[in-house]
């Protein structure tokens, strides 16, 4: 346990995630520290009676012009330190990255660790990238800011710089600005993968339920094709889920209501995460085709056999391979896969294992995702189970996949980072010339409107001339979409009426 005695507890997620980076397997408590006094009065330097179970115990006082900071370790070693602040009501920023410098620096001198992104914690690191260079700003200046400001090492930067001018070269022909993506959601899947956090209910379970959540999708979609009458549609997302778990028949229907209920004019991009192997079918395949779906993802996450089981996924390598080869045989010509690295009992040698048997296969493009251990997934629920299986050397197999794709002729154009990843790493995507999933980019780096239809689907908002987004979300659960379908639309409804400028 690592407690954390605040004197603001508005800062609370500010600290947890960088001391989470440093402990990723140990828990953490923040405590106030006017409620541990009152607590524990006897111990007035905050420092916690049971000191067995505490790893160690981080106070931090923040005040109007400098921080404090002292760590108590377990065998009662201190160590103190302070900066002086700017202003925390006219420069909260700056207070705030000053603050997470020193704990930065006091935690990495104690754990003897670097993280490779410092203190940045958010999921878009290409995204302040790709913005400073909107403005003008230029490489030097980059490095300064992102090194000095945010503590990023050298390799992160380059990469987030390289990422950012490629997305910026790949959306330079599309005018994001005055146009809009959807993502349609499919929540059902063949089964319940142990890592899993989207919406995903098994289809076996939910059988007698799809047909209703397609009908009440079709209210959906009829309303938002008119919603935004005055932009053009640029790319379309089928996800989930695995939508591919529909039947032909329920697919066919939807794959023709999308194309029924939209202009595909100006459309540069139809993707549909086909994601697990045993719900594809060759004729699923050609109704891809027949309504026409230009990009489709198939995953394997690991090409482990034994790591398949362990995870959940019900499927084999065989059933990879041919959904594979049955997708380049229905035409298919733009092939996404992800894998995952970090997987349960995973070694830098199955990752390996896993690149060379892909290579064979030969995608277009492919992700790699660095797990992420989010609340919701059975991998953190029963994690007692899976306790002894922690993969080995997580950033060695990152810098695997990242020799195979330079080696391979594989570019990386987008980058993302999730809460609780192992190692604090990054997913990257990478695709052969020409083969980008331009969503990806959209959604990642916030740069165009999406509308978002289904069970568990955010729309996301961009006022461009604000630099600013709004949200609207809908239920997560199918039945109660099904059940509240007239108020998901009527909340994309009112906040459209009440944004006539977007
Ligand atoms: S296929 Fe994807 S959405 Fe479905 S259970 Fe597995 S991780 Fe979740």
């Amino acid at each position: 346990m690592i407690y954390i005695i605040l004197s603001d507890r508005a800062y609370d997620n500010d600290v947890r995630p960088i001391v989470k980076s440093f402990y990723p397997d140990v828990s953490i408590e923040i405590v106030d520290k006017s409620a541990l006094i009152a607590y524990q009065p006897s111990d007035p330097d905050g420092s916690i009676k049971d000191s067995s179970l505490t790893l160690i115990t981080i106070n931090i006082e923040f005040e109007k012009d400098r921080v404090n900071i002292k760590i108590k370790d377990s065998q009662g070693a201190d160590y103190n330190s302070f900066v002086h602040t700017p202003d925390p009501v006219k420069e909260r920023p700056a207070y705030k990255n000053a603050m997470k410098r020193l704990l930065y620096k006091m935690l990495s001198n104690l754990t003897e660790k670097e993280l490779p992104w410092g203190i940045l914690t958010g999921i878009r690191p290409t995204k302040l990238v790709y913005e400073m260079l909107e403005d003008g700003i230029d490489e030097e200046g980059i490095y300064r800011w992102m090194g000095q400001e945010y503590l990023c090492s050298e390799d992160r930067i380059n990469t987030s710089i390289l990422i950012a001018r490629r997305e910026m070269q790949l959306l330079k022909e599309l005018d994001y600005r005055s146009g809009y993506s959807i993502y349609i959601g499919i929540p059902f899947c063949p089964s319940t993968c142990l890592y899993c956090s989207f919406p995903s209910f098994s289809i076996e379970r939910y059988a007698d339920l799809v047909d209703s959540y397609l009908d009440a999708l079709e209210k959906e979609i009829s309303y938002g094709a008119s919603c935004l009458p005055n932009r053009k549609l640029s790319t379309v997302y089928l996800g989930g889920g695995t939508p591919t778990s529909l039947s032909a028949k329920q697919l066919d229907r939807l794959l023709g209501l999308i194309r029924e209920s939209f202009d595909f004019t100006h459309v540069r991009e139809f993707c549909v995460e086909a994601g697990r192997p045993d719900s594809i079918t060759k004729e699923k395949l050609d109704l891809l085709k027949k309504w026409g779906v230009d990009r489709i993802s198939i995953n394997p996450q690991t090409m482990q056999q034994r790591t398949l089981d362990l995870i959940g996924r019900g499927h084999t390598i065989s059933q990879i391979d041919q959904a594979f080869q049955m997708a380049r045989d229905s035409g298919h010509e733009n092939i996404n896969m992800d894998i995952i690295i970090g997987l349960p009992g995973e070694t830098p040698d199955d990752v390996i294992d896993t690149l060379d048997k892909i290579k064979l296969l030969n995608p277009d493009s492919l992700t790699v995702h660095t797990l992420a251990i989010k609340r919701a997934a059975r991998l953190n629920t029963e994690i007692e189970s899976y306790k002894g299986l922690r993969a080995e050397d997580v950033p060695k197999m990152l810098q695997i996949t990242k020799d195979f794709m330079r080696d391979n002729n594989y570019l990386p154009y987008y980058l993302y980072r999730q809460k609780n990843m192992a190692d604090n790493l990054e997913n990257i995507g990478y695709a052969k010339h020409g083969k980008e999933g331009l969503y990806n980019i959209l959604i990642m780096e916030e740069k165009q409107t999406i509308l978002a239809f289904g069970a568990g689907a955010m729309s996301k908002f961009v006022f461009h001339n604000r630099k600013h987004i709004e949200r609207v979300d809908n239920v997560k659960s199918p039945k109660d979409y099904i059940s509240r379908i007239d108020e998901m639309i009527r909340r994309k409804k009112d906040f459209l009426s009440k944004n006539p400028d977007l």
